[in-house]
């Protein structure tokens, strides 16, 4: 089992396969990895991804995230995932613009679910937010996600200041719509991380939630960063305020892997500890020494 120093256990694996993407979204935190590091354009092979998802997986981690860039961009994507060990759950977080062509070839490499990241369902506002992104490949790439039941999809909803911050209401509306028999679509409504340079795009989500929550029939309080999900009608939703918020550090059960092969202990830290290229003991090794760099943010 992996416990930190602040007793925290981690059952939850992150890891980066990329760090190119088809989109360019204005707010990108791109997983904490910085732009511009040369080193960043190497990406682990799928013996070498494999082999660290195996190390974690002894190690006590129960659950694993594919991430980017985008992963869908990889051509070896279904490969990294035929190739992980028996997790729990294994998922991924996609723009979805590539989802259409590929979710059932995912489903059948061995993935549970998407994340889907969509901000808006307008059309122009969705092409400003990713500077040039189509929303309707989105839009029928969860459609197809859904009918090969890479369930529950979770679809994430950045709020941005003066952009999409008052259209929580219709994309729930599209959620709805879409369960209209079961719950395969949850609403992540995410705060934005303020990172330099994004502050015209911060907005506080406490309001939003209590209005959400004013309205909720039930409350879900999950183990991971403390989120709580609100059940209306055919629609959860789960709101993700990290900003400001020690409960969410203080329930995180996350670690990460960069596409360059370090294990990250926290998004917002730059520290990071090569495990690429290592084996066997050394490999464990370095993971355990990540782990104990481990310190919550706020
Ligand atoms: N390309 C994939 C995708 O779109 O899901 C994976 C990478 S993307 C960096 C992963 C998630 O991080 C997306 O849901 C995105 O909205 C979220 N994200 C990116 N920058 C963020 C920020 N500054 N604050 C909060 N969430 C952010």
């Amino acid at each position: 089992m992996l416990i930190d120093r602040f007793g925290r256990i981690i059952t939850n694996l992150r890891i980066a396969i990329t760090m190119k993407c088809n989109l360019n979204c204005i707010y990108c935190h791109r997983e904490g990895q910085k732009e511009s590091k040369k080193e960043n354009k190497t990406e682990m092979s799928v013996e070498e991804i494999s082999k660290i998802a195996k190390a974690f997986k002894e190690l006590g981690i129960k659950k694993v995230k594919i991430t980017g860039g985008e992963p869908l961009l990889r051509r070896d994507v279904c490969d990294i995932i035929s190739s992980m060990p028996d997790f729990k759950e294994i998922s991924m977080t996609t723009n979805g613009i590539y989802l259409s062509k590929l979710a059932w070839d995912l489903k059948d490499s061995g993935l549970d679910r998407v994340n889907v990241s969509l901000d808006s369902l307008r059309r122009d506002v969705y092409k400003y937010i990713t500077r040039g992104g189509d929303v309707n490949k989105v839009i029928d790439g969860i459609a197809t996600a859904c009918d090969a039941k890479l369930t529950p999809i979770k679809v994430n909803m950045v709020i941005l200041k003066g952009l999409n911050d008052d259209q929580v209401s219709e994309m729930m509306e599209f959620i709805s719509n879409m369960n209209s028999e079961s719950i395969k679509t949850i609403l992540q409504v995410i705060e934005i991380l303020k990172l330099p340079g994004l502050e015209k795009y911060y907005k506080d989500i406490t309001n939003l939630e209590k209005e959400i929550a004013s309205k909720a029939e039930a409350v879900i309080l999950r183990g991971m960063h403390f989120r709580r999900q609100y059940k209306i009608g055919n629609v959860v939703v789960e709101f993700i305020k990290p900003v400001n918020n020690r409960e969410f550090c203080m329930h995180c059960n996350r670690i990460r892997v960069t596409s360059d092969g370090k294990v990250k202990p926290c998004l917002m830290r730059d520290e990071g500890i090569k495990v690429v290229g290592l084996e066997g003991k050394e490999l464990i090794n370095a993971i355990k020494k990540a782990v104990n760099l481990r310190e919550p943010y706020y």
